[in-house]
């Protein structure tokens, strides 16, 4: 993905899921596997005659965001009605903020800061405001292909912070370490659960460079958010290498077929008639309510980052990656306390357990290793009993069955071979299987790792490889000296 020519900018709805109830009626905003159509009521449902009340905790939870996302905060915050027609919105307007024709959001002009290949980059936040989450549409299969669509209002009313950045971003990578700083500072505050499925989704504005502006709708996971703007930049790159100009639009990422499908062509701002909510007085916060909120915030990545750097003596790499994600950071220090060499856990994390993470495609939440397994393993390792190359090996099923390592160990016969009898035994085999290759170590050092390698295969990588190094050279010297 050439890196001069996407513009990508994001607007992210994080759920406050650390509140009780919903952002406007008593209903309990904890919706998830209930029977749909539960959790509602008469202000939730939007039918005539019912009024909102702001959840006074969900506007403080906001605070801190904007706080912890360098933002200005405004004194005064007004809501503002969005207009739309869509089933997942019975009142046909959306109660959210706006920032323009006298509307004031919770905070604006903030930044995160990210590190990239290239460096620090600041990605620019433009507002951060509070609106109600639409009721949650079910569809048989795909969207464009489902014979009809099932609504459950359980989510409608749901707090939601929407985060709107300036087009700062350039590359699928980058949306992604900016998601995961942003869930991982709200995680950090303490005001929402990443994990949970859809606190987190996304809408993406993407266009090259001076062509015009494409916005996919409702993206559900950060991996699909990178998956659909790769796909984006490639189709608008199509167009443009045919001629065909990029029509600004609405699209909907299909994550089962993987392609963005037009939804309709792109509203304009004026379309939604926003105006203030005729049923909310504008909200003061004094700086005394301020201060009350603001006032020992938890500690948030950048500070915690700083903190393992020195309690720990990270380096600032290991640290940075580390706490993009709470739940790594916090696996860390669990494992910290258990077991001393604090570099040899990180490095571990940072290799093997990312790296299966990755491939296995999952999040360190959804896998079975804990701290303690880790360290087990690290000792083991320590102690003598398995090598390094076992623990890469036994670390992945670690990770998928969550097995003790001393199970593992057993189980599967992987102790560690340092008799330098049994040693010879294999070595001796290897040397008259491979004649030539012997000749060659004679004067030759990569020869020589090929028999280092041709045993240890033979052991099932179990050989001890300081004690099998040496004795390979041993007998290497051993024929040379013979043979003259
Ligand atoms: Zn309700």
């Amino acid at each position: 993905m050439s890196e001069t020519e996407l513009v990508i900018g994001l607007e992210c709805h994080v759920q406050l899921s650390a509140l009780k109830t919903k952002l406007f009626c008593s209903c309990s905003a904890d919706y998830r596997e209930l029977e749909p159509n539960t959790v509602v009521c008469p202000t939730c449902l939007g039918l005539p005659g019912s009024l909102p009340v702001v959840n006074r905790e969900a506007i403080n939870l906001g605070l801190k965001v904007a706080k912890a996302l360098n933002c200005e905060i405004s004194d005064k915050i007004i809501f503002f009605r969005k207009n739309y027609y869509y089933p997942d919105m019975p009142k046909n307007f959306q109660i959210s903020q706006y920032d323009r024709v006298g509307g004031i959001p919770l905070g604006r002009d903030g930044y995160i800061n990210i590190k990239t290949d290239s460096g620090v980059r600041t990605v620019r936040i433009r507002r951060i405001h509070l609106e109600e989450d639409p009721a949650k549409i079910v569809y048989i299969g795909s969207i464009s292909t489902s014979p009809y669509s099932l609504i459950d209002y359980n989510r409608a009313g749901v707090a939601l912070l929407e985060i709107v950045t300036e087009p700062d971003l350039t590359s699928d990578e980058e949306a992604h370490m900016f998601l995961k700083k942003l869930r991982s500072i709200v995680e950090h505050l303490g005001v929402s659960d990443g994990n949970l499925p859809g606190a987190m989704r996304c809408d993406v504005n993407i266009s090259l460079r001076g062509g015009k502006r494409v916005e996919i709708k409702n993206i559900s996971s950060f991996k699909e958010v990178k998956k659909a703007i790769k796909y984006e930049f490639l189709r608008q790159k199509q167009l443009l290498k045919r001629g065909v100009t990029v029509e600004q639009e609405t699209r909907h990422w299909d994550e089962i077929r993987k392609i963005t499908v037009s939804m309709r062509s792109k509203e304009t701002e004026q379309d939604y008639r926003y105006f203030p909510e005729p049923d909310l007085v504008p909200i003061h916060i004094p700086v005394e309510w301020l201060n009350k909120v603001l006032v020992n915030l938890p500690e948030l990545p950048e500070a915690r980052k700083t903190r393992l750097i020195t309690q720990y003596g990270l380096p600032a790499h290991d640290a940075e990656v580390l706490t993009n994600s709470k739940a790594l950071a916090d696996f860390f220090e669990e494992a910290a306390k258990l077991y001393k060499n604090y570099k040899n856990i990180s490095n571990w994390m940072m290799g093997d357990l990312l790296r299966n993470l990755n491939e296995l495609d999952i999040e360190i939440s959804e896998s079975k290793i804990t701290p303690e397994l880790l360290v087990s393993m690290l000792k083991l390792i320590d102690e003598g009993v398995i090598s390094g190359k076992l623990g890469k090996i036994i670390i992945r099923e670690i990770i998928q069955t969550g097995k003790d390592p001393k199970t593992l160990v057993e189980e599967k016969k992987l102790i560690k071979i340092s008799s330098e009898e049994t040693l010879n035994l294999y070595i001796n085999q290897v040397f008259q299987e491979y004649p030539g290759a012997v000749k060659d170590a004679l004067k030759d050092e990569k020869a020589i790792h090929y028999l280092i390698g041709q045993v240890m295969k033979k052991t099932g990588g179990r050989a001890d490889p300081d004690l099998l190094n040496n004795l390979v050279r041993k007998k290497l010297s051993e024929i040379s000296s013979s043979i003259l």
